[in-house]
């Protein structure tokens, strides 16, 4: 994928993409990976803010108006943000951290429509300075999730249908694009669609404090670091790659009649444990 050969060519990595593309053979894409910024050192976009500073956790969820992201039950009755919600507990287990994650729409908030057809990192900077609420202080973290139309903007400025969504290294800002998601599943409002979007969303925000390798240290060798901040084993979240055209049903199926939705390998969960 071309973001793989832009990142060997050691051009500085602005994000963390989350590809289409790879899901749709597999679950989980491809991310840009950065160790420029990254998670490292000790601000509120550290590692160490977040595993050894911050004691709450808020979500900060914005979407377009026709982006608005999917709420409701899967099909074994849990809530589709309890996914995302139980794989930050999984991480911070043995922490004493608590955690806002919204579960409505009534608890995410509206934002004017951007009419932007594609997002550079820079606008999605400026989304979030525009319209978050509150960085990050003190020992509350807060991670800003945009859910917008659109696509990623590639290096030349054109659209890029395939990623689903990226974190912008160094910082807490995610943005989803909502219409990838979408066309993630025959069914556009159905199961599938709805899964990969909190599989994305776990992804992301797990680069976000720090994942793979990106802040987070090593406890064993599984970073695949040919692939950037990712894990090299393909039934974790942080896998960059799944083969197969039958995996993300698989992988969405583990999860889809299950009230376990913790998505990361025990390699990952032992790295956000000891550190
Ligand atoms: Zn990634
Ligand atoms: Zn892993």
């Amino acid at each position: 994928m071309q973001w793989w050969k832009t990142g060997a060519s050691l051009i500085p990595m602005k994000y963390f993409v989350l590809s289409f593309a790879v899901v749709m053979s597999v679950l989980l894409g491809s991310c840009k990976s950065g160790s420029d910024s990254g998670s490292g050192g000790n601000s509120i976009y550290s590692a160490t803010f977040y595993f050894k500073q911050m004691t709450e956790l808020k979500l900060d969820v914005v979407y377009e108006s026709g982006a608005d992201p999917f709420v409701g039950t899967t099909g074994a009755g849990l809530n589709y943000w309890d996914i995302t919600l139980q794989n930050l507990q999984a991480l911070f287990t043995g922490r004493t951290v608590t955690f806002s994650v919204p579960k409505t729409l009534a608890e995410m908030r509206l934002i004017a429509t951007q009419n932007r057809s594609v997002w550079t990192t820079t606008d999605a900077l400026n989304l979030a300075n525009q319209y978050r609420n509150g960085d990050s202080s003190g020992t509350v973290g807060k991670i800003f999730v945009a859910f917008v139309k659109g696509h990623a903007a590639k290096s030349d400025g054109t659209a890029d249908n395939q990623v689903i969504g990226y974190s912008v290294n160094g910082t807490n800002v995610i943005i989803i694009f909502k219409q990838v998601v979408q066309a993630s599943g025959a069914n556009p409002t159905g199961p599938v669609p709805k899964f990969v979007e909190q599989s994305t969303i776990v992804h992301e925000l797990a680069h976000a404090i720090g994942f793979v390798n990106n802040g987070v240290t090593l406890t064993s060798d599984h970073h695949d670091s040919t692939h950037g901040a990712h894990c090299s084993n393909s039934n974790c979240v942080m896998y960059y790659l799944n083969e197969g055209s039958s995996d993300l049903a698989a992988f969405i199926d583990k999860y889809q009649n299950s009230q376990n939705a913790v998505m990361f390998d025990n390699a990952c969960l032992n790295d956000a444990k000891s550190f």
